[in-house]
């Protein structure tokens, strides 16, 4: 999971992924599609060819070549989309701004629907009970040598003003994968985590780093207060609709992680659907038809 999180907490990582998807193959077409320097570029595809996810390949002209997904990179598929329909959904102004989805299945624009693969029908967060595994432990979780916060939602007006896009494609869900501590946050309320000391002993983290957190996820609308006879508990927290609507990024991002960086002592989550009784693995339905969905019938309206 840290090493998941290690590799793709960053938006621009992301950002390339996303755009290798939709047919970037050399460094000028990822340079010209987005508003990104000449060494963040250049490491960033050097990180995601050391973790597998993109190959470099020799190009047809001669001395150059090319980076194209791996069988890993093109499983990231369902996670993007789980990330944009969330954006889309729950994040002000992101519905305009991002493109629309088509199912080729059924033709229709559509938002993924979560779904558990072994029975595949729709499961949401409470549809599934999730504890520790083997290698699971927020200290593990975290992302090595990680520690930086992004400012919320701040845009710069000159990524707002260019087409390229900029490394607040996604802002919300980069505040909260993309920085040390939160996705660990996160992954707590998941567990069930309320109180304030629940949080604290679940992340083994200093007090003011929990309380840090617990306020931008709280500033996000992805965490509340709920409200007592003299007004919000201040110690007590629970995932919002928005919140919960995160589930379906933290399963795809940590089955994922499962698949493809897997801990040789064992998964980090052990997850079970109830309804089935099976091992919990996230699949996407198309909200639309009710199909589960594939990766090449997936486009861009
Ligand atoms: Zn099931
Ligand atoms: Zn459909």
């Amino acid at each position: 999971m840290g090493a998941a999180l290690g590799l793709l907490g960053d938006e621009w990582s992301l950002l390339i992924v996303r755009h290798a998807f939709i047919g970037a193959t050399r460094y000028v077409d990822f340079k010209q599609r987005l508003a990104i320097s000449d060494s963040v570029l250049t490491a960033r595809l050097a990180a995601l060819v050391d973790g597998g996810v993109l190959r470099r390949v020799r190009s047809t002209v001669a001395g150059r070549h090319e980076y194209v997904l791996s069988r890993s990179g093109l499983d990231l598929w369902q996670l993007l989309l789980g990330i944009w329909s969330w954006e889309q959904e729950h994040v002000d102004g992101q519905a305009s701004r991002l493109p629309q989805m088509v199912h080729a299945g059924c033709g229709r624009r559509f938002r993924p629907v979560l779904c558990c693969a072994a029975c595949a029908t729709a499961a949401a967060v409470d549809d599934v009970e999730a504890t520790f595994g083997p290698s699971g432990s927020f200290a593990r979780s975290l992302p090595a040598g990680r520690n930086r916060r992004r400012p919320s939602g701040a845009r710069s007006s000159a990524a707002a003003a260019s087409t390229a896009e900029g490394p607040d494609m996604f802002p919300e869900t980069m505040a909260i994968i993309g920085s040390r501590w939160s996705s660990a946050t996160l992954g707590a309320a998941f567990l069930g985590a309320t109180r304030f000391s629940e949080f604290e002993r679940l992340l083994g983290a200093p007090p003011n780093i929990v309380a840090d957190r617990l306020r931008s996820f709280v500033e996000l609308g992805v965490l509340d207060q709920p409200r007592g006879t003299d007004g919000p508990d201040r110690s007590s927290y629970r995932l919002t609709v928005k919140g919960r609507a995160l589930f379906g990024v933290a399963a795809s991002l940590l089955a994922w992680g499962e698949r493809w960086l897997p801990a040789p002592d064992g998964p980090a989550v052990v997850a079970a659907h109830r309804a089935c009784g099976q091992a919990f693995r996230p699949e996407l339905a198309c909200g639309e038809c009710r199909r589960m969905l594939r990766r090449d019938e997936v486009g861009i309206a």
